[in-house]
């Protein structure tokens, strides 16, 4: 016996047909509205003698699931399968500093000590921790390398030092090593360019909050001091040396800049092949500093997809899925955030809070990367009795936004439900991507 699994969505074309999506599994097939009423016909007999063609694509696909089966236990299972039993990756958020020239007003670590930066010290116990982390941890078989902050690039020499250490490490250890940055783009030259093409560097990730007249108004310097021209340029150098395939630019997404991005879009399509301009949408969520406030989810979506729906239009690439977990970095089994003084963190909004502490790289490691607040799976028990066929793409949301709503100690048993705005998102990305 066969029923339709409860993590299908259908969204109707605007020929009337109907696009059938399953969340699990991925897989988005084309169903014309008379297909689809056999297959209800033919699903409430089941007649084994009258199978209406496609029926074996569809069991392939995971759209038709065995109907006795708890489909919602056997995506639990499955996910915590691959999160504890099939976990081989290290991600690393390595923050040498949490020092920062600007001073954006929604900054997550607004309200926290800054501090020191880090010392050489720091860096030589984080290597030792890390070695003696993968001899406990055989299954570990890649490191992911993030640079991180606060600005990462007020960092240079210790980043020169650590980048290097790391890879080398990595080598000795037969563990494989890839670099990624995430920097505000002002300190950006080709110093730093250089030295970290040569050291297998896929991803550098610059925020933009508008185009120039708004995003001046935000991302600013200590002293009032403009950065969007400097960014760009520093992007058109980066683009320019040809360091990477791509520079990806996070475009910020709140109230304040909403009705701009379509401008934004304009000035990055100005800097030539859209193929070497990565976009993703950042939506500006309420922090421990400033926990009220965000648009309307129903809003959010809107703007989110017409600004997809132009950036496409100018031949940029754009996102099929918009998710919420099932697991981030910060539930992973083997990741951390290490602070400048050597502290260890499950997810790097919760920077520079100490409260947020597991472990410190001083510390022999104690078995994998476990903090409890980030390892409640049944705050998922909600979303299985509301039978959400977002589980696979959600898993209850962000444990950091469920915190700031409910406070550090409550919220993280608790689900972060978006489920408007994932509903409303994954409908029109379904539509622009396949119509
Ligand atoms: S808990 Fe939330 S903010 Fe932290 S890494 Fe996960 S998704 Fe991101
Ligand atoms: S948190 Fe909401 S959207 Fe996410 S799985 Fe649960 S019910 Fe669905």
């Amino acid at each position: 016996m066969y029923a339709i699994s409860p993590f299908t969505i259908f969204h109707p074309t605007s020929d009337g047909s109907l696009f059938v999506k399953n969340l699990f599994t991925g897989a988005v097939v084309l169903l014309t509205d008379e297909t689809k009423s056999a297959l209800d016909v033919w699903l409430a007999a089941q007649d084994a003698l009258n199978v209406p063609e496609g029926v074996a694509d569809l069991v392939e696909q995971g759209i038709l699931v065995n109907a006795v089966e708890d489909q919602y236990a056997v995506w639990r299972t499955a996910m915590l399968t691959a999160r504890n039993d099939e976990a081989h990756i290290f991600t690393l958020h390595f923050e040498p500093t949490l020092q920062c020239q600007l001073a954006c007003s929604y900054c997550l670590e607004n309200g926290i000590e800054r501090g020191r930066s880090m010392e050489e010290e720091i860096l030589a116990r984080s290597l030792a921790w890390f070695e003696e982390y993968c001899g406990m941890n055989p299954s570990v078989d890649t490191l992911r390398f993030k640079l991180f902050g606060g600005e990462p690039l007020l960092c240079k020499k210790i980043i020169a030092r650590a980048v290097p250490a790391y890879r080398a490490l990595c080598e000795r250890l037969g563990i494989e090593f890839s670099l990624e940055m995430t920097t505000n783009g002002v300190l950006f030259d080709e110093d730093i360019a250089r030295l970290l093409s040569e050291h297998i560097w896929n991803r550098v990730q610059i925020t933009l909050d508008g185009p120039a007249d708004i995003h001046d108004t935000r991302r600013i310097g200590k002293g009032g001091k403009p950065t969007f021209e400097r960014i760009l340029n520093n992007v058109r150098m980066f683009l320019a040396g040809e360091y990477l395939p791509a520079v990806d630019i996070r475009m910020t997404l709140d109230a304040g800049t909403a009705e701009h991005l379509p401008r934004l879009v304009d000035v990055l399509a100005s800097l030539g092949d859209p193929s070497r301009v990565r976009l993703s949408l950042g939506i500006t969520t309420p922090t421990f500093a400033s926990p009220f406030g965000r648009m309307d989810d129903n809003e959010l979506a809107d703007v989110a997809l017409a600004t997809w729906a132009y950036a496409q239009s100018l031949g940029f690439e754009i996102p099929d899925e918009f998710v919420a977990g099932p697991v981030c970095v910060a539930t992973a089994k083997h990741s951390a955030a290490l602070q400048p003084d050597g502290s260890l963190q499950k997810c790097f909004c919760t920077s520079g809070r100490s409260e947020f502490d597991f472990a410190h790289v001083g510390m022999r490691p104690l078995g994998y990367t476990q903090d409890q607040r980030f390892e409640q799976w049944k705050r998922t028990d909600q979303c299985v009795s509301e039978q959400c066929p977002y589980l696979p793409v959600c898993g209850g949301g962000c444990v950091y936004e469920a915190m700031v709503e409910h406070g550090a100690d409550q919220g993280a048993g608790r689900r972060m439900c978006r489920k408007t705005l994932l509903d409303r998102m994954n409908r029109g990305l379904l539509a622009l991507s396949y119509e």
